[in-house]
Parts: structure tokens; C-alpha cells; sequence
């Protein structure tokens, strides 16, 4: 068995190194000089419990979430050192209704009570733990909304949360150097995939290296730039694909804080995470979101950020955040931040329109995961919490 990773992001690594622990090896091939480097290195971390698609009553994407969430500390343990002493985990989520949802408060509540029972069921006897802790409810409804302007209407206190996707990132990365399994190809872009009878051909462009190599076996992980090599081995799902370039603002304080972490529901609103230790995520959805394409005609995303443009994204977030939360201006302004980084990534889904639409694919993500032809698999992961579920998956389908 000769296999290829295409994508060296968090779904790839993880997939290298469930193969490695499979005792497969692999060439993990990436455009960037390390592993993780984009959308898996600068999200928000958020691990899924389902809260935040109150959109999709049928609980089919809950469901999905939920298989993710839950399985995120195992997995993630069978590749790295993975608890709350080498990750920095954020304090739990808020979730806050804002006045103008777009999904009702008597709707919002039925989803949450109708989530809990969906999480009681999947945990039931299966051994199963959200991150390893050990959590004494799943939701509880908070009355008091002092904090918060009248933009809020209600809030429900989670036990969702963040573990920090630096932190992750540098452990897997260590595991992947220190891999006899793995070897790693970095700078090399893919630029095109053939199938030839019983191999496929992958053509890479690397002055130091053969441009054509023949595999048994693909995995595709390349998240927005595997739509071309699909659509040319005959799985071409793009047609109703929309990709998104949102910008993460990560920051550290000068001054330790007391913020909780909140999503604002249900629509373009935004999200505060206090990964505590100094380190803050923050977006305001309307100034983050810049830039949006079909999956097979994407521009050059970098060219939509200049310097003067992420000042500006960090403001109006600061801004519309504060509005809402009246303290976080005392908190967070330019006197007390110590290091920005402000960066886009790519977050590729289903659908035709914004989530400004009610009526829009986005509110689901039931689809995600493995589609494959032959030996060619390509991974779908939707969310950075699913990674580590859809890699072992994967690899089980190819060990059969
Ligand atoms: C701002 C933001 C916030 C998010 N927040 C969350 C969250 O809180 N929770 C959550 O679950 N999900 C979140 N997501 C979604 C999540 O980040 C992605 O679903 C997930 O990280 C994608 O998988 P990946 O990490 O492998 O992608 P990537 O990190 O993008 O990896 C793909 C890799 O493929 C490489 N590549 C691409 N094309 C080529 C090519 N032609 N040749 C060689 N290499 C190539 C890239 O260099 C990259 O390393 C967020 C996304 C963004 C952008």
C-alpha cells in the first residue's frame, strides 16, 4: 500500500497519524514549510456540542457535532499528549440571543432542551467524555442579563468550549517531525491528480523533487483546494459549494480578565473566546467575513488583506462587541493588547447563500465527512471538531 495525504492542515495531520499509528506510512504533501499553518491553525477552536445550529430542528447536524465532539479528547490522545494541562482549554460558552435572531426565543429554547436529550442519549453508557471533563448539566437558562446591553434578550450558560488551536497545532507538529511514518513534503503544491489504471499519479510542483509520484491510495485534505482534484476524479459535488474567507482575530492582554466566552445566536452576530491566560479570540461576523466565492473559482484571498484592512476588522469588532457587552472596551482597547494576529482562512460549506438567509444550507452541516471513488478518498471536515473523528474514519475504510 503506497498512500498519499494531500493537505498537511489539521485534518491531514491527523490522518497522517492514524495511518502511522496503523503502522501505514505515508507522503504528507503541503504548499506551506510545516504543517498547519491555515484554517486548522487560526480558528476559534470551538469544539461543536450542536448549540449554535438551532437552524437545523431535525438535530441531523447535532447528531453529526455530537459524534465529533465527543470523540475529539480520545482520538486526539491516541496522536498526542492532548488535556487541559498541555492545551489551554477556554472558560465555557455563553450562548446569547440577540433581539434580532432569526430564530425565535421559544424556538431557541425547544432546540436546546431538545439537544440535551439527543447529548444524554449519545453519551449514555458509552464511556464517552466532552474533552475529558466532567460536567454536571449540558445547559442551564441564566435570567440575568446584567453585562449585556438590551441588544440581548436571553442566555444560556454551556459547558461548550475552545481549546486553543496554537497549542494543538505545535504538538502535532512535533509528533509528525518525530514520525518514521511520515514524510513530510512541504512546499509542494499540488497541481494536478490522474488516475491510471490502479494508481494515481499526483504532479507537485518542487524544484528538489520528482514532479509526478504514483500511489495506491489518496486522502484529500486539502479543505478549499480540493474541489478541482475531485471534480477530475469523478466526485464532483461542487456544484452548490460556497467558500468563505473569514478573518480570526486572536490577541493577547497585557492584563489577566475575568470575560466569559460568548456566541451571539442565532445569525451574523459574534464571538468572544477567553482561553483565559491573557489569550482572547475574537469576530464580529459582518467585519470578519470579507470575501466569498464558488468552491472552484476562488481569487488570490490573501490579496484581501492589507494592513490598514485588519486595523480597521479589529475596531468595528471591538466596537459592535462592546456595544453589546458594555465592559469589554475597558478590557480590550489598544492600551491594554500586547500581540494581535489577524489572519483569514477558508471555511468551505454547502450552500447558496449567506447566513443572513434564514432559509440558507449553511444553518446544516449534516453532509460533511468521507466521499470516495475507488481507492481516492476525499475529506469533507466541515468543522476543525470533526477532524480527528472523520481521520480515523477514514483510515478504517481504507484498512477496511
Ligand atoms: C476564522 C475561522 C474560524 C473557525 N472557527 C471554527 C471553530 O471554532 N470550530 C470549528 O469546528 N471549526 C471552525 N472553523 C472551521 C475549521 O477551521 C475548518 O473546518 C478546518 O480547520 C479545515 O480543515 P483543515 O484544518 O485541514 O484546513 P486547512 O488548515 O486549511 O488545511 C488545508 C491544507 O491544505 C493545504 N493546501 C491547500 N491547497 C493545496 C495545494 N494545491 N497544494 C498543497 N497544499 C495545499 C493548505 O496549505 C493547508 O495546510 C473556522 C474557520 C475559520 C476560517
Amino acid at each position: 500500500m503506497k498512500v498519499a495525504v494531500l493537505g498537511a492542515g489539521f485534518q491531514g495531520v491527523c490522518v497522517a497519524l492514524e495511518l502511522a499509528k496503523q503502522g501505514i506510512a505515508c507522503d504528507l504533501y503541503d504548499q506551506g514549510g510545516v504543517p498547519i499553518t491555515q484554517a486548522g491553525l487560526i480558528n476559534e477552536g470551538k469544539i461543536h456540542l450542536g448549540y449554535v445550529y438551532g437552524k437545523d430542528p431535525t438535530l441531523k447536524t447535532a447528531r453529526k457535532m455530537l459524534k465529533g465532539a465527543l470523540t475529539f479528547h480520545e482520538y486526539l490522545n491516541r496522536w498526542m499528549d492532548f488535556d487541559s494541562a498541555t492545551v489551554k482549554f477556554s472558560r465555557p460558552f455563553k450562548y446569547l440571543v440577540h433581539k434580532d435572531s432569526i430564530l425565535e426565543l421559544e424556538q431557541s429554547d425547544s432546540y436546546f432542551a431538545n439537544l440535551e436529550m439527543l447529548y444524554e442519549e449519545m453519551m449514555g453508557n458509552s464511556g464517552l467524555t466532552y474533552l475529558g471533563l466532567n460536567d454536571h448539566f449540558f445547559f442551564e437558562k441564566v435570567t440575568d442579563l446584567d453585562g449585556y446591553s438590551d441588544e440581548i434578550v436571553a442566555s444560556y450558560q454551556t459547558i461548550e468550549r475552545s481549546v486553543d488551536p496554537l497549542d494543538v497545532a505545535s504538538g502535532l507538529r512535533r509528533e509528525v517531525m518525530q514520525s518514521d511514518l511520515i514524510y513530510f513534503l512541504g512546499h509542494h503544491l499540488v497541481q494536478k491528480v490522474e488516475a491510471k489504471g490502479n494508481v494515481y499519479a499526483v504532479r507537485s510542483s518542487n524544484a528538489n523533487s520528482s514532479p509526478v509520484k504514483e500511489y495506491s491510495h489518496l486522502i484529500n485534505c486539502l479543505w478549499g483546494g480540493r474541489y478541482k482534484i475531485d471534480r477530475d476524479l469523478g466526485l464532483d459535488m461542487n456544484d452548490s459549494i460556497i467558500v468563505r474567507y473569514k478573518v480570526a482575530i486572536h490577541l493577547t492582554l497585557r492584563n489577566t480578565h475575568d470575560l466569559p466566552s460568548f456566541t451571539i445566536i442565532q445569525g451574523p452576530f459574534g464571538d468572544l473566546v477567553n482561553f483565559t491566560k491573557n489569550r482572547i479570540y475574537l469576530s464580529w461576523y459582518p467585519s470578519c467575513m470579507i470575501g466569498i466565492a464558488d468552491a472552484t473559482n476562488q481569487p488570490n484571498w490573501d490579496d484581501l488583506l492589507s494592513d490598514s484592512r485588519r486595523d480597521q476588522i479589529l475596531n468595528e469588532s471591538l466596537t459592535r462587541l462592546g456595544a453589546i457587552m458594555p465592559e469589554l472596551p475597558e478590557v480590550i482597547c489598544q492600551r491594554s493588547i500586547q500581540t494581535k494576529k489577524i489572519e483569514g482562512g477558508l471555511i468551505c460549506a454547502r450552500g447558496r447563500e449567506d447566513i443572513t438567509s434564514t432559509d440558507s444550507d449553511l444553518h446544516h452541516r449534516y453532509e460533511i465527512g468521507l466521499h470516495s471513488v475507488g481507492d481516492y478518498h476525499s475529506v469533507d471536515t466541515g468543522k476543525y471538531s470533526m477532524a480527528p473523528y472523520f481521520a480515523v474514519q477514514v483510515v478504517k475504510r481504507i484498512t477496511g
